[in-house]
């Protein structure tokens, strides 16, 4: 299997991979707390296994390397819970900003940010629209749970989506992290879907702590979660991200 990572490849090799016309993948999640049973690099670790698995999948059809996850992200919203590290959303485009800027100046010309964090969904669109109209980087900007929706929810049995320290994180953690996984906490986690915390009105916006859905940093039902769904989790939506960076007409010009 080829080698994906980044930071595992020499200098020689990823000048090599630019001149293929490599797809480059920004994994880019957070560092927050995850309810009392999971822990705080579960977005980063979930981020990192999937773009891994996606671009060895894709690299047949797409050549695709890794670089390491940005493992800050926008977590405001968790830091009443302790255990989070959050960015300003200006630092964070500045990083995406000057990231890009560095694989552009190697020859890499499309990048795949690769979310795995709520929070950072509406920022990765701004970094990929900003980027788009400032360089010649072609920038997709993908959340792999709204790119594996319908994978994901073929998959949940309480639930139809990725919450938080839900169901599905829980499985994905359970297969990659089992020991760190404190299985006699799950019960006391589970708490009900009640909408996302920054819903208001029938569709509007409005920024609000995590802590205005949840008591005790966790959204759905970790009970519910297996190491075997967990593995299926990852492999349907690494298929799916896979197909993303495959397709021509995902960086295809007009
Ligand atoms: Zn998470």
């Amino acid at each position: 299997m080829a080698e994906v990572s980044w930071d595992r490849l020499k200098a020689s090799e990823l000048r090599e991979l630019a001149e293929a016309g490599a797809v480059v993948i920004i994994p880019v999640a957070a560092t927050e707390q995850h309810g009392p049973h999971l822990p705080t690099m579960t977005d980063t670790r979930i981020g990192f296994e999937l773009a891994t698995r996606a671009a060895q999948k894709a690299y047949a059809r797409r050549p695709t390397v890794v670089t390491p996850v940005v493992w800050s992200g926008l977590s405001e919203h968790h830091m009443a819970f302790g255990g989070t590290l959050t960015l300003r959303p200006s630092t964070f485009l500045a990083i995406l900003d000057d990231l890009v800027s560095a694989l552009l100046r190697h020859g890499f010309r499309d990048i795949l940010i690769s979310n795995s964090h709520g929070g950072n969904q509406i920022a990765i669109q701004q970094a990929a629209a900003t980027l788009a109209l400032e360089t010649t980087a072609r920038v997709v900007a993908t959340t792999y749970i709204n790119e594996a929706a319908d994978e994901i929810a073929a998959i949940l049995e309480d639930q139809a989506g990725i919450h938080h320290a839900c169901e599905g994180e829980t499985s994905m953690m359970l297969a990659l992290e089992p020991g760190l996984v404190a299985s006699d906490a799950l019960a006391e986690a589970a708490t009900p879907v009640v909408g996302k915390s920054t819903s208001v009105g029938k569709g509007s916006y409005r920024w609000r702590p995590f802590g205005s859905v949840t008591r005790n940093g966790t959204i759905g039902d970790p009970t519910r979660a297996t190491a075997a769904k967990g593995e299926a989790l990852l492999d349907t939506i690494s298929d799916a991200l896979a197909e993303l960076i495959a397709d021509p007409e995902t960086w295809a010009d007009a």
